[in-house]
């Protein structure tokens, strides 16, 4: 039995990545998937989100060309193509991920992964046989799965998680989604951009918790000018389903006592991957699922890490990545930069339109911690390319200290925001002050433009404004 140095459960973004490190720091490594190489993020998360997103841009920037005279017709818009392509998307990047493990030699089996015992994991295959993996290390990245609430169960006809509105080949007149948080905004987006009569349905007084209340707010009003529909402090109590589709009974503010659609999307978080693991038999503590980890993302047996969406940091493919490499760093004897990477630094981003993307803690969060900050404030317009490409709508907001004037946070909403936020995230890293962005020549005209206004403002001196 081949006796490796790593031993990795799952190969989405957690999993493939750790293996690829490994390998670059000269460690012999295994890599065990029971579905498709590139885990939920590849094939039923990210990319093919992001690719109906796309698509949906192109639909709706498609009826501006009225406004320039021209007569549309949408005669022969087949939804099942634009479904097809986000499949192309999902299967070009499995692939992609296919090649990259063969190029590093890392042996890939496929299989369903349990725990014999903290040094050995026995693999069960498709057509019943199966084998041993013996590892020095194990790394457990076996991500999460869409949450499913109780009275509300998927059927993934009328009632659907995220995976089967990914796999939607035709899309009903109306759907309710249940849960505002990124997963429900960015379907609340992609089914109202293509006509889908959508109403949200939010628990909590807040869409997107999490996101600074001010931006979440502007990205409310842009919705609901959209026609989406809000009912938010608002709680689902009984769903029933009839031959039209189904009929939701809700209690909160503003809300009618019942309402239905013919489709309801369960968008409500994601649950650990930790059952079937056979965890018991090593030891490994858990809480609710969610495997229990200390620095280096050890878990509770010393040789055996976990990383990703089954633990409890933020629940985003970057994150899954960023983890395994700390681990395999570390299992390497690199000493890596961080123990535990800070959860300030990790960009968060929701591709709706206009975008939102951020970092660092909300206004409310530095005010519950009695932060001394200061806030400055630059909107989209005041930017000429945001006019020249009619995307005014937006701004971003900085928070820094009082004190050192340290950036502690960016909150951006309006036009590509997920890509300008990694300016301001490396000059969080790099630990700079906005004075040094301030200073620094920004090509014009972009949108980065707002970015240096609002560090401008941050020292008193926008300009265009
Ligand atoms: P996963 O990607 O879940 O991979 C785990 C793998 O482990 C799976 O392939 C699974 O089959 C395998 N596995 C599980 N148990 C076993 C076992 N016992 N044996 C063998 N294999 C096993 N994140 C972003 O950062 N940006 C986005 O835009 C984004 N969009 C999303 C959109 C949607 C609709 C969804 C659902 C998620 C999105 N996410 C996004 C979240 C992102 O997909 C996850 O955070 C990320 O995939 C987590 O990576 P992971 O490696 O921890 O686990």
């Amino acid at each position: 039995m081949a006796q490796y140095d790593v031993g990795i459960i799952g190969a989405g973004p957690g999993g493939y990545v750790a293996a690829i490190r490994a390998r670059q720091l000269g460690l012999k490594v295994a890599l065990v998937e029971r579905d498709k190489a590139g885990g939920v993020c590849l094939n039923v998360g990210c990319i093919p989100s992001k690719a109906l997103i796309h698509q949906a841009e192109i639909y709706t920037q498609a009826h501006e060309l009225t406004e320039l005279g021209a007569t549309l017709s949408l005669k022969g818009f087949d939804y099942q193509k634009v479904y097809k392509k986000s499949r192309q998307a999902a299967d070009t990047l499995s692939k992609g991920v296919q090649f990259l493990l063969k190029k590093n030699n890392i042996d890939y089996i496929s299989g369903q992964a349990s725990f014999k015992d903290k040094g050995q994991v026995i693999i069960k295959k498709a057509d019943g046989q199966s084998s041993t993996l013996e590892a020095r290390h194990f790394i457990i990245a076996t991500g999460s799965r869409p949450r499913e609430l109780k009275g509300f169960e998927f059927d993934e006809k009328q009632v659907i998680s995220s995976t089967g509105a990914l796999f939607l080949q035709q899309l009903p007149k109306s759907i309710i989604i249940l849960g505002a948080g990124v997963i429900g905004m960015e379907f609340a987006h992609i089914m109202n951009a293509f006509g889908v009569k959508v109403t949200v349905v939010e628990l909590l007084d807040q869409i997107l918790a999490g996101a600074d209340s001010e931006c979440a707010a502007k990205m409310r009003s842009i919705f609901e000018r959209r026609g989406v529909q809000f009912y938010s402090s608002t709680e689902a109590q009984k769903m029933k389903k009839n031959s039209q589709g189904i009929s939701l009974s809700l209690k909160g503010k503003g809300a009618p006592p019942e309402l239905s659609a013919e489709m309801l999307l369960v968008a409500v978080g994601r649950a650990p991957n930790s059952e079937g693991l056979n965890l018991e038999q090593t030891g490994i503590t858990t809480k609710k699922g969610t495997i229990m980890v200390h620095d280096y993302y050890q878990t509770s047996v010393a040789n055996i890490f976990a990383i990703g969406d089954v633990i409890d940091t933020p629940q985003l493919a970057h994150v899954a990545s960023k983890e395994g490499e700390i681990v395999v760093e570390y299992i390497a004897g690199k000493k890596p930069r961080y123990k535990r990477f800070p959860d300030s630094l990790y960009p968060s981003a929701v591709y709706t339109e206009p975008e939102l993307a951020f970092f660092g803690p909300t206004e409310e969060q530095l005010k519950e911690e009695k932060v001394e900050y200061q806030k400055s404030v630059f909107p989209y317009r005041g930017a000429g390319k945001s006019v020249a490409i009619d995307s005014t709508e937006g701004q971003v907001t900085l928070y820094f200290s009082k004190s050192h004037h340290e950036f502690l946070a960016a909150h951006i909403i309006g036009k590509h925001a997920t890509e300008l936020v990694h300016e301001l995230l490396l000059a969080k890293h790099a630990e700079l002050l906005p004075e040094d962005l301030a200073d620094m020549v920004h090509a014009h005209p972009t949108l980065s433009e707002v970015s240096l206004e609002a560090s401008r403002a941050a020292e008193g001196w926008a300009i265009h404004i």
